[in-house]
């Protein structure tokens, strides 16, 4: 006897802090959807040392799915961003009432989302999927049941991304890796986020959600080999007057940096690729999620004028898209590029860039309104 074919609207390649919204997102809405993982579930989802800045935009969709309340007390919110470079003294501020984010803890995300989904039976993990199998059929068999998908989304992250053709890519600078770690500290943070573009590379310092304020997590992105000495006596140096004296937690976590922007037109049309499938930029704007997230919310856009049937609905999508990850994948490319080169030319267009911005409100206002994801310009 022939299996009963089981109908569904979308499947979803990989739940990670994007795959996993974007499936709640859909339930709610009344989709059908499965997701596939191939970690175990509660492995994946308690593995991740980092944290992740929250922009505006992000906080409020996870409001619109009601996750937010549900990270109550597991935030902390930013009230300024200070930037300082090694080139000169100044200090880039930005603030702006409501519009700065929050910080979260990837894995306290990750652990409600999965919950969600395995009540509402729309996950499975330990379960690996390739593109091979992707590509030629929309009906599948998933451990012995057959099923069949209106729509495929891939979301399975810089892991997947190895298996695609690389003719496709635009390749970023990998020569930096992130190293995360966390550490106490005498002074309040006074929920201020600091980015230093040290010599050796860029060096974040974020609150961290903890029942004192004199907890952060650092992110910093280099070349160099990193030791808790090496990281202690960075930390020192550039934040000793804003932290006082720190005491730095023993564990440093590193994560590799790869960005590239894949163009999955042609070859991949029939497969929407999301978030860091699509695109991968380096974490100094830690944007990389937020960007994400806005993928996710042009693809909820779409579905209110389109049917995950239509022919165009792939390439309306890429189309909004293309344009705001090519921008952020540049612009993280270039500051990049020039706080590293280290030449008279790249010091100079580096330390003008900052002055010009310090000078000029408006331009320090559109700049910040685009990072808080609140630039109605691109959305
Ligand atoms: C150090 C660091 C700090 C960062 N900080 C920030 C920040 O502050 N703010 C911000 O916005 N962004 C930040 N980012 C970027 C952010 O972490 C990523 O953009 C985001 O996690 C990408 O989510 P994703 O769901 O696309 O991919 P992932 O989180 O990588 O999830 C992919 C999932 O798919 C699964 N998978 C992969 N292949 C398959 C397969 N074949 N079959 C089934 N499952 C599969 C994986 O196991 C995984 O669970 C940071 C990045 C780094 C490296």
């Amino acid at each position: 006897m022939k299996n009963k074919i089981l109908k569904y609207d979308c499947l979803i390649i990989g739940s990670g802090l994007l795959g996993s919204l974007l499936a709640i997102s859909l339930i709610k809405k009344q989709y059908k959807v499965l997701v596939l993982e191939k970690e175990g579930l509660s492995d994946g989802a308690f593995s991740d040392q980092r944290t992740l800045a929250v922009n505006a935009n992000s906080r409020n969709f996870l409001k619109s799915i009601d996750l937010w309340d549900k990270l109550n007390k597991k935030h902390v919110d930013i009230g300024q961003i200070s930037i300082k470079t090694y080139l000169n003294k100044d200090e880039l501020i930005f603030k702006e009432q409501d519009a700065m984010g929050s910080v979260i803890f990837n894995k306290e995300l990750l652990s409600i989302a999965h919950k969600i989904l395995i009540k509402e039976k729309s996950i499975m993990g330990n379960t690996f999927m390739h593109l091979d199998q992707l590509q030629s059929d929309k009906n599948f068999k998933i451990k012995n049941k057959d099923y069949v998908f209106k729509k495929i989304i891939i979301m399975g992250g810089k892991q997947f991304i190895n298996q695609v053709d690389t003719n496709h890519f635009i390749k970023g600078d990998d020569s930096h890796k992130a190293y995360v770690g966390f550490f106490n500290h005498q002074k309040n943070h006074q929920n201020i986020a600091y980015e230093n573009f040290t010599k050796n590379g860029p060096l974040a310092i974020l609150p961290a959600p903890h029942k004192t304020n004199k907890y952060s997590t650092f992110i910093y992105s280099t070349q160099d080999t990193v030791s808790s000495n090496s990281m202690k006596k960075l930390i020192d140096k550039n934040f000793s007057k804003s932290h006082g004296k720190i005491n730095l937690a023993k564990n440093i976590f590193s994560y590799p940096i790869t960005p590239y922007l894949f163009n999955p037109k042609n070859k991949y049309h029939d497969l929407i690729f999301m978030g860091d499938s699509f695109r991968s930029i380096h974490p100094v704007a830690g944007q990389g999620w937020n960007l994400g997230i806005k993928d996710i919310q042009s693809f909820l856009n779409l579905l209110e004028t389109k049917s995950l049937n239509s022919e165009n609905f792939n390439s309306i999508y890429y189309s909004r898209r293309k344009f705001e990850s090519y921008l952020y994948f540049s612009f993280t490319e270039i500051i990049n590029k020039t706080f590293q080169l280290n030449t008279p030319l790249s010091n100079f267009f580096g330390a003008v860039s900052l002055k010009t911005l310090k000078r000029l409100s408006f331009l320090r206002s559109l700049f910040i309104r685009q990072a808080m994801g609140i630039n109605k310009i691109l959305n």
